[in-house]
């Protein structure tokens, strides 16, 4: 719904006197009065027109806060703006959704029952500047930047005896063209003209003023003449980054790395988000973790088991523990070996040996007739 130029339908100037927006306005309703052209329909336009801008005009109050909504499509709100396009009037709805594009009202369209006649228009007005404040607080006060969330799958013995990784990682990151201020080089990052500089304005409610954020520059006080090609004004891209991340010893399977400060960045001098890493843990084909105890199977054989022995059984340290094997040993006995599991800040853990006894299959000729005396001593003892 366009609003429209009601200074151009009086054909008086913006700094018109009161006086002379009197005498347009009586020149206009003289010309295009009913009575002096009945039946004609464009007349009767023009007539209503006149008089809705004579309303507005004549009355101070209704002028301020139509002079500041003109003027405020005139800052470059929109397509709508007065002087661009050649277009009479302004449409409250460019207005709006340019709000709306980057405060969150996007797509909304403004009836006549929003604007509520020309009464409302002063409400539309500090609509308009509560989304703008709004705004502010949304994207221009200091921000925390978001946190990244990825996942990393670590070997086993990393995860138990600490290291390092490395993960690649999709982030923003300031600009290089623009050095993150998204002005194109060469362009001018000026002042605002509209609020001078200092991002807030003035805007009069009734009896009182109230200062608000500027709506010429988002609060910023900046305005920037040509948006950088790269990131297109955002002062940020995407970027793929490398990043080494330390694995604590003994971390858990499923476990949560925080990195403080490497997640996205912040806005207007606030912190960066944090990366947080899912770590989940490669099976290793021998151990098993448990908490800070390793668990491990090893095979022994028959003679191992009944005469008792010395076995060579891997750790998760590089070298190779020997365990004892007592004479007698009953299949799936687990053995401790002391201190040799994870190692932690707070803890050590021992690794675990369950011993499996192998009983052979296929014989020798001699080893057969070594079972066979075997079995008749064994039989006779029974
Ligand atoms: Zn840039
Ligand atoms: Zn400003």
């Amino acid at each position: 719904m366009a609003q429209k130029d009601y200074y151009k339908i009086l054909g008086v100037d913006e700094k018109a006197s009161p006086d002379e927006i009197k005498k347009a306005y009586r020149r206009l309703a003289k010309k295009y009065h009913p009575d002096t052209n009945p039946d004609d329909a464009r007349a009767a336009d023009r007539f209503k027109e006149a008089n809705e801008a004579h309303e507005v005009l004549s009355d101070p109050k209704k002028r301020k806060q139509y002079d500041d909504l003109r003027h405020f499509a005139h800052a470059g709100y929109g397509a709508g703006g007065f002087q661009q396009g050649g277009r009479q009037g302004f449409d409250i709805n460019d207005i709006l959704n340019q709000f709306g594009r980057k405060g969150g009202a996007r797509g909304r369209t403004f009836t006549q029952e929003d604007l509520g006649g020309f009464g409302g228009l002063g409400d539309i007005f500090s609509g308009i500047f509560d989304r703008g404040q709004r705004f502010r607080q949304e994207r221009y006060g200091p921000q925390s930047g978001r946190d990244l969330h990825t996942e990393v799958e670590i070997p086993f013995d990393v995860a138990a005896k600490g290291g390092s990784t490395v993960l690649t990682i999709s982030k923003e990151e300031a600009c290089d063209r623009c050095s993150g201020t998204g002005a194109e080089p060469g362009s001018k990052v000026e002042k605002c003209p509209q609020c001078g500089g200092s991002g807030m304005i003035s805007v009069s409610q009734g009896a009182f003023a109230v200062s608000r954020p500027c709506p010429g520059c988002y609060g910023r006080g900046e305005i920037v003449s040509e948006p950088c090609t790269k990131c297109g004004g955002a002062g940020q891209v995407t970027a793929r980054k490398r990043l080494s991340v330390k694995i604590p010893a003994g971390i858990v399977d499923g476990r949560n790395i925080r990195l403080r400060g490497q997640g996205q960045p912040g806005s207007s001098g606030g912190p960066q988000g944090d990366l947080i890493i899912k770590v989940s843990i490669m099976p290793h084909r021998f151990f098993r973790r448990r908490g800070a105890n390793i668990h491990c199977d090893i095979d022994i054989n028959l003679a191992q088991a009944v005469l008792g022995s010395k076995v060579k059984v891997r750790t998760i340290a590089d070298k190779h523990a020997m365990l004892k094997i007592p004479p007698g040993t009953q299949p799936g006995t687990t053995f401790r070996l002391k201190g040799l599991g994870v190692k932690t800040d707070s803890r050590l853990g021992d690794q675990l040996v369950t011993v499996n006894i192998e009983i052979p299959g296929k014989l020798s000729a001699e080893d057969k007739k070594l079972f066979e005396h075997l079995a008749e001593s064994l039989h006779l003892k029974h």
